[in-house]
């Protein structure tokens, strides 16, 4: 009925963006008024909103309040300085501005043709990033390899399954898939899992290698080379293994130099993991935990984790773009044109799952240009100073140990339980990250390494400073005080009980 709907008239775009980002400004003013986890019910939103869409146009002031009133308090805030979970996902004004500009342009980039820019510059800038990381040259778009931006690890993970796979099954004939096996260390990131899932390999085919604290949870080359004897010797074909430099856990870092002599001893594609520590690496002291990635077949970081890229940018490098593109690649009718007829082109889309992707590579090169190479540096070492700053004041008070040496910017550490209730370490650490995260105050995860429930503190959010961690070591100490309290009363309770 309406003919007079102009969505992208440029006037009212200026007017309304202009407001939208006074209002992610005003946002990050205000970010450390919001509790950093969300504190809302399951189920919250659909008691405050309609159950159908509106027939007719509402105003962007009443959109607004309702983001204020019903949306933000439903938001976990990843970019408030106090935000120590997980891993971080930064944002930046470049990864910002870039990600604007991509939406703004909306172009879908499956082919050259389709924006030769949105190609050319994702070569350009992988480049970069592989040169910066100091990466093979294999890995390099000059030659048979290449970068790509995948939107997760998980995608980048299984893309190069998949490329594996077929090229092993290419060899060995398509009967033997019951017979491929993966290894990595227990310690790797679940995505694998889901990869051999999608990917059709035998889950009694994937090989989770035991690893421990006295190693520091890295995958050991003799555990390995046991696991791939045994396998050979019943018949089963080893074909992909997984390293990681920086596992999500506790940023254990798998020895990538033996692990990949041994990968590449028996024909094996070797992936390696660094989405979160391989920003790290940028720094020339850290550098050496990816030494040894000269043996892989295919690398991965997250500029989306601690590389000031916004979420999402996954950068996946291959030393062989062919063997991708003869598992993913499709030629429909509809998509033929002379550069890509002619092999002239990278289509990206031979290298990625789905068809369309969005022009990911702007926001890493505004980040890159906007904040140069010595920025980026200074950024991840002040990061790794607040986490050593952390480790010491955990190491100072005589309640609580750290659990692992830190090696990036993640401690790992305990509640440590009292003597007369040595089995309540886990029941007390959980009770303390729940009550810690439930002041709003700061935001923690935990993990589980060896049975014993551990809490991770990753400094890495971009507004995080020195005063941010130490006040969140003080709500962790008051908290603790205050849970120690009431556990002896508890304790001193259960023991009368017993007595009497
Ligand atoms: C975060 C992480 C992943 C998963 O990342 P996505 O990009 O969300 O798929 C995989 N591996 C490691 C080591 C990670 O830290």
């Amino acid at each position: 009925m309406d003919g007079g709907l102009r969505p992208m008239d440029a006037d009212q775009l200026r007017e309304h963006a202009h407001k939208m980002v006074d209002f992610i400004a005003d946002y990050y003013k205000s970010i450390e008024n919001f509790p950093v986890l969300s504190q809302v019910e399951p189920g919250y939103l659909s008691r405050m909103l309609p159950d159908s869409a509106p027939n007719h146009p509402e105003s962007l002031e009443d959109i607004f309040n309702d983001i204020s009133a019903k949306i933000l308090p439903g938001v976990t805030h990843w970019q408030s300085p106090n935000y120590f979970a997980y891993f971080p996902s930064n944002s930046s004004i470049a990864g910002f501005l870039g990600e604007m500009l991509s939406a703004g342009l909306n172009i879908v980039g499956f082919s050259w043709i389709t924006s030769p820019a949105a190609t050319e510059l994702e070569m350009i800038v992988l480049d970069w990033l592989a040169k910066l990381l100091k990466l093979p040259d294999d890995f390099l778009s000059g030659g048979k390899g290449g970068g790509v931006i995948q939107g997760t690890a998980s995608e980048a993970v299984l893309v190069v399954l998949l490329a594996a796979r077929d090229k092993m099954l290419r060899t060995v004939g398509k009967n033997a898939l019951e017979k491929l096996v993966v290894y990595a260390s227990n310690q790797t990131h679940s995505a694998l899992q889901k990869a051999c899932q999608i990917g059709g390999i035998q889950p009694e085919n994937c090989r989770l290698l035991e690893t421990d604290s006295t190693s520091n949870y890295a995958l050991s080359p003799d555990v390995l080379c046991e696991a791939i004897a045994h396998d050979i010797a019943i018949g089963l074909i080893p074909f992909f293994l997984c390293a990681t430099v920086g596992t999500t856990s506790s940023t254990a870092v798998d020895p990538l130099l033996p692990l990949g002599k041994i990968a590449k001893s028996k024909g094996m594609w070797f992936h390696v993991d660094a989405a979160y520590a391989g920003s790290a690496c940028i720094c020339p002291e850290y550098r050496h935990y990816i030494d040894g990635v000269e043996e892989a077949d295919s690398f991965n970081m997250n500029a989306h984790k601690w590389f000031l890229t916004n979420f999402d940018c996954s950068a996946l490098w291959i030393k062989d773009r062919n063997a991708l593109a003869q598992s993913l690649s499709t030629n429909p009718e509809f998509l033929k044109n002379k550069a890509s007829q002619a092999n002239m082109v990278v289509d990206y889309k031979d290298w990625q799952i789905p068809l369309g992707r969005r022009f990911r590579s702007l926001k890493l090169w505004m980040v890159l240009r906007l904040y140069g190479i010595e920025n980026l540096q200074c950024y991840i070492r002040n990061h790794i100073k607040l986490a050593q700053q952390f480790e010491v004041l955990v190491a100072q008070d005589p309640r609580f140990e750290v659990v692992n040496p830190r090696i990036f910017s993640l401690v790992c550490f305990r509640l440590l339980p009292s003597q007369n209730s040595k089995d309540h370490g886990n029941e007390l650490n959980h009770h303390l990250l729940d009550t810690v995260n439930s002041t709003g105050k700061v935001f923690l995860s935990h993990t589980v390494l060896s049975g014993k429930y551990i809490l991770r503190f990753a400094v890495g959010a971009p507004l995080t400073e020195e005063r941010h961690v130490t006040a969140a070591w003080k709500v962790l100490q008051d908290e603790a005080s205050a849970l120690l309290r009431s556990f002896l009363q508890l304790t001193g309770l259960q023991l009368e009980g017993n007595g009497g």
